[in-house]
């Protein structure tokens, strides 16, 4: 039988968002001949991976940098992952009612806590507000130890599937979008180095040599998705800047809950928070860290020819980094961050980190996490000369598509699969089944 080499979609990048329009494509369109190319020999290796990120099902409830109607639209989307796994029953197996908060500690942040409590009970009326005196009861490790008269207090809900593995949901996009369509093809271990326009197709040319073609083109490769449109002369107003996060386990399992601490709204998924882990044998995992790297995978060998290519340095690159350097905190948050790397003294450092969340742990009861966490691709706008907090699509218009998602690209992936599925659908003439994916998934 002679090998196929064309398709009408091509989906560049074997993570969640990749996974996730290929189940889209697969379960709410006609489009037959579908490929996902993926470098590595399984799905959801990198950022996906249970191991890269911090297994949160993102609903803006307890993300104090979320303004409310930011929160409504993450919960929107994080709501998809959620029906997803009830259609499949992973209900317990991939994604966890692990009772979560979001924790105020201190006059100032109780203040803020109450003020947000009352602002967002009406859409989530879920949520509840628990005092010292409860959380006491609710969850101990919060206040044992604590300072008599520092004040605590939390909104939080155990009503929500709030923790996700988002590595096994990625293989399961790919078992069901099988089951839907039985002409999609998944190539692993094949890695695409260039992809060229030639007339109305797109010819992808692979690290071993062979080529295929396309009538549409979505690449998510993570943080080597700007790389691949640098390549191709899109996308030349942003930059990447790889931000590497890690974490620290602790050796005493006395937290039931997520804890999430308040956000700077500078430096988004910043704070750290504790969370049970749910693939490390319930151990609490604190973190994440986040620290500039200069690589676009975490724990691979590092090609970087390729992070300069996509940082593509210039003077207004340096300007971003020159104002956000000029920022006190951002400044004092990257000094500390760089030290919580550093073996010998980052563990007590960051011990006074997580005392504001289990003030009894000291630097013996934690040890950082090795191999643990991935890297977050946070975009430069370089036009603007700012950097962007949240996820970035570059739409050619001209049947390709380019997604950087950093957090909370996990969460949005069906949300940001739903918006590639209807752009594809526009321009390959084909019907998008909104009104079975609105029944199913909203
Ligand atoms: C420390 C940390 C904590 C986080 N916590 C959360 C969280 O709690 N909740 C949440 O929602 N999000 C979280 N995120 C963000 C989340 O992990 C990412 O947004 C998400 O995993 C991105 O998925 P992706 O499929 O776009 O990219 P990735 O998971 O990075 O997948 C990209 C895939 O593309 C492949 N690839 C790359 N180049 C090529 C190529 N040329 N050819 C073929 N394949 C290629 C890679 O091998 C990889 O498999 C966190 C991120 C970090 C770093």
């Amino acid at each position: 039988m002679q090998k196929k080499n064309y398709y009408n979609v091509v989906i560049v990048g074997g993570g969640i968002s990749g996974t996730a329009l290929l189940y889209t494509l697969a379960k709410y369109t006609k489009i037959k001949e579908i490929a996902l190319f993926e470098k590595y020999d399984d799905i959801a290796t990198l950022n996906s991976n249970a191991k890269g990120n911090s297994q949160t099902l993102h609903c803006g409830d307890i993300e104090t940098n979320y303004t409310l109607k930011k929160a409504i639209k993450t919960n929107k989307t994080a709501t998809m992952l959620e029906n997803y796994g009830k259609l499949y029953n992973y209900n317990e197996k991939y994604m966890f009612k692990i009772p979560k908060m979001a924790l105020g500690v201190g006059d100032e942040e109780v203040a803020f806590i109450k003020k947000r409590y009352k602002e967002f009970k009406s859409d989530f009326p879920y949520m509840q507000l628990w005092d010292k005196e409860k959380l006491a009861i609710l969850e101990p490790a919060l206040v044992q130890g604590r300072d008599k008269d520092e004040d605590i207090i939390a909104m939080g809900t155990d009503e929500r599937y709030s923790a996700v593995d988002f590595g096994e949901i990625a293989k399961s996009f790919v078992r069901n979008a099988k089951k839907e369509n039985k002409h999609i093809d998944v190539h692993l271990s094949k890695e695409v180095e260039e992809i060229e326009q030639l007339g109305d197709k797109f010819k992808l040319s692979l690290n071993n040599g062979e080529h295929y073609f396309a009538d549409y083109v979505v690449v998510n490769a993570g943080a080597h998705s700007l790389l691949l449109a640098h390549k191709m002369g899109y996308g030349q107003e942003y930059s990447c800047l790889p931000i590497g996060g890690s974490f620290y386990y602790s050796k005493v399992d006395n937290l039931k809950s997520k804890v999430y601490t308040i956000q700077n709204p500078k430096l988004p998924f910043a704070a750290i928070h504790g969370d049970p882990d749910i693939v490390h044998g319930n151990t609490i995992r604190f973190g994440p860290t986040a620290i500039a790297l200069p690589k676009l995978e975490r724990y691979h060998h590092a090609h970087f020819i390729d992070f300069l290519e996509s940082l593509s340095p210039s003077s207004e690159v340096l300007e971003v980094f020159q104002e956000l350097l000029s920022d006190k905190d951002i400044r004092e948050y990257a000094v500390k961050n760089f030290l919580y790397e550093v073996p010998g003294i980052r563990q007590k450092l960051f011990a006074k980190e997580v005392q504001k969340i289990v003030p009894s742990l000291d630097e013996d009861d934690i040890t950082f996490a090795e191999g643990i966490g991935g890297l977050r691709p946070q975009v430069i706008d370089k036009k603007n000369k700012k950097l962007l907090l949240g996820e970035a699509k570059i739409n050619t218009g001209d049947g390709i598509v380019f997604n950087m998602t950093p957090s909370p690209g996990a969460t949005s992936c069906l949300g940001n699969a739903l918006e590639d599925a209807k752009l594809i659908c526009k321009f390959l003439s084909v019907e998008f089944k909104e009104n079975k994916f609105k029944k199913e998934l909203l």
